[in-house]
């Protein structure tokens, strides 16, 4: 049995609709623009761009109905509301069409983002690492298995903050679907059991101040809540 140096802490892990039990976290791989009326919001032509794919920390995910702690380094924390994908089957250069097979469910999550760190990182050529994976920055909602969702193609993606509508689209707008995303992904890397992918967000994001509640709901997968706190002092 291997000794460690101290003990390894818990694994990352996302709730599961109706059980106690949980779905372990391997990585997180976020898709960026994958809505045209967003990728023209933040000043980019999304015409012919294959999809392109960055990361959060696994240790980054947040349950749904946390108080988020409003992160350092920023003044502009922007929400994201996306479908989130669990893949429970391993596989690489996986067919589109057998992509879907590789999912266990699906759940709503929101991409929290440091906006102007990321436009500091687009703006001198740097990774976006630091504007993406930081503590608490990918919430996410109640894991929906597959045999209750279906794969979910269009239907209503909507995020309020303290009742008022930000991002109101359908699923239908995604530039790549779930089966090309998993498809692209397995190309460049092994695909695990525990992978999560945030498909990209809509149009309508905007920044999170402490008090603010938000709400997120995917239709026919579920939902996602959280509040911001200040940030600790
Ligand atoms: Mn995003």
């Amino acid at each position: 049995m291997t000794e460690y140096v101290f003990t390894p802490p818990p694994l990352p892990s996302v709730a599961i609709a109706g059980t106690d039990h949980r779905f372990p976290l391997r990585r997180i791989f976020c898709v960026g623009r994958n809505y045209a009326a967003h990728a023209r919001e933040m000043g980019n032509d999304p015409d012919g761009e294959p999809p392109f794919f960055f990361m959060k920390p696994a240790d980054a995910v947040c349950d749904s109905g946390s108080a988020v702690p409003y992160p350092p380094l920023t003044s502009n924390l922007h929400h994201e509301i996306e479908l989130v994908v669990a893949i429970a089957k391993a596989g690489h250069d996986i067919d589109p069409a057998d992509a879907l097979g590789h999912v266990w469910g699906y759940a709503a999550g929101v991409d929290l983002t440091r906006r102007d760190l990321q436009d500091q990182a687009k703006a001198n050529r740097r990774p976006w690492d630091w504007s993406k994976g930081f503590d608490h920055s990918a919430v996410c909602g109640e894991l929906v298995p597959v045999a209750e969702s279906g794969h979910p193609d269009k239907g209503f993606i909507r995020l309020s903050v303290n009742g008022s509508a930000r991002q109101d689209a359908d699923l239908g707008e995604l530039i790549w679907p779930v089966n090309d995303i998993v498809a692209f992904a397995s190309r460049s890397v092994e695909l695990r059991p525990g992978d999560l992918f945030f498909t990209g967000t809509p149009a309508g994001v905007g920044p999170l101040v402490a008090g603010d509640k938000v709400n997120g709901e995917i239709e026919n997968v579920g939902t996602v809540a959280f509040s911001i706190s200040p940030r600790p002092s």
